[in-house]
C-alpha cells in the first residue's frame, strides 16, 4: 500500500479546524486533524510532498522525513509541527482501518475504556463569583465531573475587560504581572464560589494563561490551597522553567503547563527539573499521537500526570483519547466547545462525549465517521473541501 495524496477540510467551529485525509493506492484512506493555525493548511500540502509513494504503516519513518524535511519551514516547533501531527494523525486512523483494529490497540491497548474529559467554563456571565458558580453548576449538571475557569480576566484583547465598568479594571496592569491584593481577594472568591457551587467531589481547574510574577501567584496559589483544585495552569511566564520550577516546589496546588510546547524534545527539561505535577499536551498541535506517547512515557518516569489540552473538533479530540486510553498517567482531557451547537454533528452516530466521557468502541481507526454535509455546511469560506472546490 502506497500514500497517494494528501488533502485538507478547513471546517470553521470555534476554531478553524484543519482537517487531513490521507488516501492510499488501496482505496483506504485516514481521517486526521491538526490544532489551528495560520499556514497550517498550507503546511500541510508541503509536509505531504515529502511522504507520497511511502507505505503508510511506516508511520515514524514519515513522521520523521516530515520533521527533517521541513526543517527550513521550522520543523522543530509551531506550525509546520502541527501540519505533520494532523498528517501523523490521519496516518494512524488509516493503518488502524487497514488493519481493522482501533487506535489504541496500535499503542498496546486500553487502560480504561472511557477517557475522562474536563469541561472548559472560561469565565462566569459577569465578574461576580456568584456568576462562576452558577455556571459551574450548569455545566456539572450536562454530566462532567471535571471543570475549568479562566482565573485571570487580563488579556486586553477580550472584551470583557475593555468595557469600562468591568469591576476589574481598576486593577488592570498587564506588563509588570503583580496580582493586587484587591485582585487576588477576587480570585480566591471565584475558587470559593465554584468549590461550594459543586462540592467536593468535583475536579477543579484554574487557568491563569502565564500572567504572573513568581513570589504574586506563589501568594495566590496559597491562598487556594483549602480549595483543593485539580490543577492551577500556566501561572508564569512559558520562557523560564526554573522560574516554573520554584512556583510548583513550594506550592500543594498542583501546577500544570505544556499546551503550547512541541514535540518529546519541548517537553524534556520541564519534566527532567520537574517543574510541573501534571502536563498539558495539545495532541493535534505538538506532534501528534506517538510523540504525544513518547511524552508521557517520559512523564510517567517522574510519576507527572498528562491532561492534554484540546480545542479540537471530534476528530482531533477522539483521536487524542486513544493515546489516553493507552497511558497509564492520563488524568483528563479537555472539552472546550461549548459555543458549538453542532459539534457532536460533525460525526455520524452517538455523541462522541457522553456524560462527561469519550467512551472508545471497537471500530477501526479512530472511529469516527465525518458527516460531510456537516462539514461542508461549516467549511471556511474560500477554501476547498479536501481539495474539492476553490
Ligand atoms: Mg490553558
Amino acid at each position: 500500500m502506497r500514500i497517494t495524496r494528501v488533502s485538507t477540510a478547513v471546517v470553521q467551529g470555534n476554531f478553524p479546524w484543519v482537517l487531513v485525509k490521507v488516501e492510499t493506492d488501496e482505496g483506504i484512506t485516514g481521517l486526521g486533524e491538526a490544532y489551528w493555525g495560520v499556514g497550517v493548511a498550507e503546511l500541510v500540502h508541503k509536509a505531504s510532498q515529502v511522504i507520497i509513494g511511502e507505505n503508510p504503516h511506516d508511520i515514524n519513518k514519515c513522521y520523521d522525513l516530515m520533521i527533517r524535511c521541513l526543517s527550513g519551514e521550522g520543523s522543530l516547533a509551531g506550525a509546520t509541527v502541527t501540519a505533520i501531527s494532523g498528517i501523523e494523525i490521519a496516518l494512524w486512523d488509516l493503518v488502524g482501518r487497514a488493519l481493522n483494529t482501533p487506535i489504541y490497540n496500535l499503542f498496546g491497548g486500553r487502560f480504561r475504556d472511557r477517557v475522562r474529559v474536563y469541561a472548559d467554563c472560561h469565565a462566569g456571565k459577569s465578574p461576580e463569583p456568584a456568576d462562576y458558580a452558577e455556571r459551574a453548576q450548569e455545566v456539572v449538571a450536562a454530566g462532567f465531573t471535571a471543570i475549568k475557569f479562566d482565573l485571570d480576566t487580563r488579556n486586553p484583547f477580550t472584551a470583557d475587560i475593555s468595557e469600562d465598568l468591568h469591576p476589574r479594571r481598576q486593577w488592570f496592569e498587564p506588563f509588570n504581572r503583580t496580582i493586587g491584593t484587591a485582585e487576588r481577594r477576587w480570585m480566591v472568591g471565584v475558587v470559593e464560589a465554584v468549590r461550594e457551587a459543586v462540592g467536593p467531589d468535583i475536579l477543579v481547574a484554574m487557568d491563569c494563561h502565564w500572567k504572573f510574577a513568581v513570589n504574586d501567584v506563589l501568594k495566590l496559589a496559597w491562598d487556594l490551597e483549602p480549595y483543593d483544585l485539580l490543577w492551577l495552569e500556566d501561572p508564569v511566564p512559558p520562557e523560564n522553567i526554573d522560574a516554573q520550577a520554584k512556583v510548583t516546589a513550594n506550592t500543594r496546588v498542583p501546577i500544570c503547563t505544556g499546551e503550547n510546547l512541541y514535540r518529546k524534545h519541548g517537553y524534556r527539561e520541564l519534566i527532567e527539573k520537574q517543574a510541573v505535577d501534571i502536563i498539558a499536551p495539545d495532541i493535534p498541535k505538538m506532534g501528534g499521537l506517538m510523540e504525544a506517547r513518547r511524552v508521557a512515557d517520559m512523564a510517567d518516569t517522574y510519576y507527572i500526570n498528562v491532561a492534554p489540552h484540546n480545542v479540537s473538533s471530534p476528530i482531533g479530540t477522539v483521536a487524542a483519547a486513544h493515546v489516553c486510553a493507552s497511558i497509564p498517567n492520563f488524568l483528563v482531557i479537555e472539552f472546550h466547545a461549548h459555543d458549538v451547537p453542532w459539534w457532536n454533528d460533525l460525526v455520524d452516530g452517538e455523541p462522541p462525549i457522553r456524560d462527561g466521557y469519550i467512551l472508545l468502541g471497537d471500530g477501526p481507526g479512530h472511529g469516527m465517521t465525518l458527516n460531510e454535509d456537516v462539514a461542508r455546511a461549516h467549511l471556511k469560506p474560500g477554501t476547498s473541501f479536501f481539495g474539492d472546490g476553490p
